[in-house]
């Protein structure tokens, strides 16, 4: 098979080289095109179909190319898919097989012994089922089989759901639960939870009680279903609160989902108390086909004249949607929204109660540690925090106290927390899951805690001690935004003589750095002398990054957006989330990549195998890359689009991608020679017409707008030297610096690129 895919980085010691997925439906496939996106060849196994013997595989990759499952179409090239009846033997050359069909007991059970008599001894199988128990499912088995088998359960969908449940056995190798282990997070870019064996594993026993407690406290208390939406955002959910969720989830499979799970608990499970699969509500849903978002009408519906209503849950008759304002402590506030009391605190009350009763008694039953129980949940539905840190938010003692207080029995984990003054110690647990204190160094997570030392810091950031030279320049600008102050930690950090290597880190998550803060950029456009001395800065602080002495390693987590972007095009490796949004929009906004951007995409171009070379072929391919305003939509994409080279890394996990950055720039350093200066020979004022021929051609067609013309015929100025270029004489990096630098100049003074950026500015 070939294809362009390069494999994530790290993907050689995960111990998967090839990967099979049997069933296609939506978590098989999805999971089958997560393999390939980390450019692992993966085979797709369904049963065969009575037109077509690979039909149904065809139609789950086919499902997945439409529903955004591959981060490129041509990660799809790396599955290949087959049938159950026919292909079974490739299943021997997969180092991890993951089982994805239908809930069906028997079923599962059958095709395990057709895995067994086929796959590699020692290789990993897996099922995805959600309800299930390993050690029912691999009874009676050979125990060869039940050696390498373990549950890997997966959330929908694959690609974008952070959380891969694990349970092994006492009976599973190690090594074969460590390789599930390790490709889970490696590959597929999970954070891996191990769980216990026990329905519903950690998040939906934890989540689904909670869905179930939420909607049936509400009913009974008389509270609307905006006012207990608005109550339960207030404990950092996804704003849809239970009521939306469950419209979004289809109220339809509350008998299936909450039904199984409920009868697989033991009589005296605390979800009893909450039986929504066997309410009246429910009942009377089904019976209305109001299956919420699928059938149009569930807890909320849009009418006839658009506008949202809610379902009144006393007449079961919709009504106009009502704002719920002025919730206590701006509805983000748990504790001072409980503190408040009134119907809502004492909603909110009764939720964090009895979320706090039910996690404390069945957490040792389902997990081995406090973090497992607060990673799943946050992870599988989307909170900001898992139940033992809400409670820590509005504190042990006081929850305690009001537990007593209502003559409550208190578990031994909530007495314990309370005792030891919260469950957490920033994120090092304080107790173990039966209430008992933790010395710190046993705690989990304990070792990450250490601060690092700051060597340099301005309000733009800081650059901190990686060890044995190496330094970590953070952004900590609103979304690394490129300030004066971020140039200033930037010179800094070039003046220092002590680094041996550097590497650019995002201060949050969500951004290495979304570029220029554009209304800075507004206002030095005012003085266009103040536009030109700004240009000048960035260009030659990125252009001195380059040059420097050792090398830069560029890490890359959420946005790398126009000047964010541009730092990563002078680095000497990016390492990028396999999510990260790269790109260059500014000629979206009239104007053009003006930090060294245009001149290093050209130096790149003009790489040998990267397409047609010459500097007229070059200007017209830089001309037609940028016009558009490139972002791509993942790393894999941003490879596509020439932003990343063949030697930067996509890393799967997005924690993984400082840890991989620090390593790589180590390496880099043993043997380091900065590269040297370049030159360029454009096309001159011969070449103009050529590079704007696609563009002209396209304005002409009615697919772009005048502007963009501009925009095209002052990049085109630039990558050919415009009318003054003079083929026979190359040019230096500075002397292009100095064309873009013009191009900006007179774009941003244009009346449509200010009123571009303003109108972003106020998106
Ligand atoms: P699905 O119905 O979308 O797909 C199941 C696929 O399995 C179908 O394409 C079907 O043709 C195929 N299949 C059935 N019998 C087969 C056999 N003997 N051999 C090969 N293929 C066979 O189901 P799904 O939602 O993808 O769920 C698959 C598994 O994942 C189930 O165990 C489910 O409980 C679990 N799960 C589902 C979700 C979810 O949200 N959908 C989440 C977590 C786990």
């Amino acid at each position: 098979m070939r294809t362009d895919m390069k494999a994530a980085f790290g993907s050689q010691d995960t111990g998967v080289r090839r990967a099979a997925v049997i069933g296609a439906g939506s978590m098989g496939g999805g999971i089958a095109a997560q393999f390939a996106n980390a450019g692992i060849p993966v085979d797709l196994l369904d049963i065969p179909g009575s037109d077509s013997r690979n039909g149904p595989a065809e139609a789950g990759i086919a499902r997945q190319l439409k529903s955004g499952g591959f981060m490129a179409p041509e990660a799809a090239a790396l599955v290949r898919p087959g049938n159950v009846e026919d292909d079974l033997p490739r299943l021997a050359e997969a180092d991890w097989i993951v089982e994805a069909i239908i809930e069906d007991f028997d079923l599962k059970r059958d095709l395990y012994r057709q895995i067994e008599a086929h796959r590699k001894p020692g290789s990993t199988v897996s099922s995805n089922t959600s309800t299930l128990l390993r050690r029912d499912l691999v009874a009676g088995l050979p125990e060869s089989f039940a050696r390498d088998y373990v549950i890997s359960h997966f959330f929908n969908p694959p690609r974008q759901m952070q959380l891969l449940e694990v349970v092994a056995g006492a009976d599973t190798a190690k090594e074969s639960a460590t390789r599930a282990w390790r490709a889970g997070r490696g590959l597929l870019g999970k954070t891996v939870v191990e769980c216990r064996d026990t329905p519903g594993f950690i998040a939906n026993r934890i989540g689904c009680y909670w869905i179930a407690m939420a909607v049936l406290e509400a009913a009974e208390q008389g509270l609307s279903v905006e006012e207990a939406d608005a109550v339960i955002a207030a404990f950092g959910v996804p704003r849809t609160g239970v009521f939306g969720l469950l419209d979004l989830i289809g109220i339809d499979l509350i008998p299936l989902v909450w039904g199984s799970l409920i009868r697989s608990l033991p009589a005296g499970d605390g979800a009893h108390a909450y039986d929504l699969a066997g309410s009246e509500l429910s009942a009377k849903m089904q019976a209305a086909g109001r299956f919420g978002r699928k059938s149009g009408a569930g807890f909320y519906r849009k009418a006839e004249d658009g506008s949202r209503e809610a379902l009144d849950l006393a007449s079961f008759e919709y009504r106009p949607r009502r704002e719920v304002a002025d919730l206590p402590g701006g509805g983000r506030d748990l504790a001072a929204l409980i503190a408040a009391g009134g119907p809502l605190g004492d909603y909110a009350w009764s939720v964090l109660r009895n979320l706090a009763l039910y996690t404390a008694l069945v957490a040792g039953e389902i997990a081995h540690d406090l973090p497992a129980v607060d990673t799943a949940v946050a992870l599988g539905y989307g909170w900001r925090e898992g139940p033992f840190r809400q409670i820590d938010r509005v504190g042990a003692g006081e929850v305690v106290a009001r537990l007593r207080s209502e003559g409550r029995e208190v578990p031994k984990l909530l007495e314990g927390a309370a005792q030891a003054g919260g469950f957490y110690d920033g994120t090092a647990p304080r107790i173990d899951l039966s209430g008992a204190p933790l010395a710190a160094d046993d705690a989990p997570g304990a070792a990450a805690e250490a601060a690092p030392r700051i060597l340099a810091e301005t309000p733009g950031g800081r650059l901190e001690d990686g060890g044995e030279g190496l330094g970590i320049l953070r952004i900590t600008t609103k979304m690394g935004t490129f300030a004066p102050e971020v140039f200033d930690l930037f010179e800094a950090v070039l003046a220092r003589g002590d680094l041996k290597a550097l590497v650019i880190a995002p201060g949050s998550p969500r951004a290495l750095s979304a570029g220029a803060d554009l209304s800075r950029f507004l206002e030095l456009a005012e003085t266009p002398e103040r536009l030109e001395a700004f240009l000048a800065r960035g260009q030659s602080v990125f252009s001195a990054l380059r040059r420097a002495p050792f090398p830069v390693v560029a890490a890359v987590r959420g946005l790398a957006l126009g000047g964010g972007c541009e730092v990563t095009l002078h680095a000497d490796r990016v390492v990028a989330h396999a999510e990260a949004r790269i790109g260059l929009p500014e000629t979206q906004l009239g104007i053009l990549p003006g930090w060294g951007g245009c001149t290093r995409l050209l130096a790149r171009l003009a790489t040998p195998g990267s397409g047609p070379q010459g500097p007229g072929a070059l200007a017209a391919r830089l001309v037609e890359t940028l016009l558009p305003g490139p972002v791509a939509r993942s790393a894999v994409e941003a490879r596509g689009l020439g932003l990343l080279r063949e030697a930067d890394e996509i890393v799967m996990h997005a924690d993984d991608v400082e840890p991989a950055a620090c390593a790589i720039a180590r390496a880099l350093a043993r043997d380091y020679s900065a590269p040297e200066e370049e030159l360029f020979t454009l096309a001159g004022p011969s070449g103009l017409a050529g590079a704007l021929a696609g563009a002209r051609a396209a304005r002409q067609a009615g697919r772009i707008e005048p502007a963009a013309l501009r925009v095209a015929e002052d990049l085109a100025e630039v990558v050919t030297g415009g009318p003054e270029g003079d083929p026979s004489r190359p040019l230096s990096e500075a002397e292009m610096h100095a064309l873009e630098r013009a191009a900006v100049l007179r774009m941003a003074a244009r009346p449509e690129t200010r009123a571009a950026m303003q109108a972003t500015l106020k998106r």
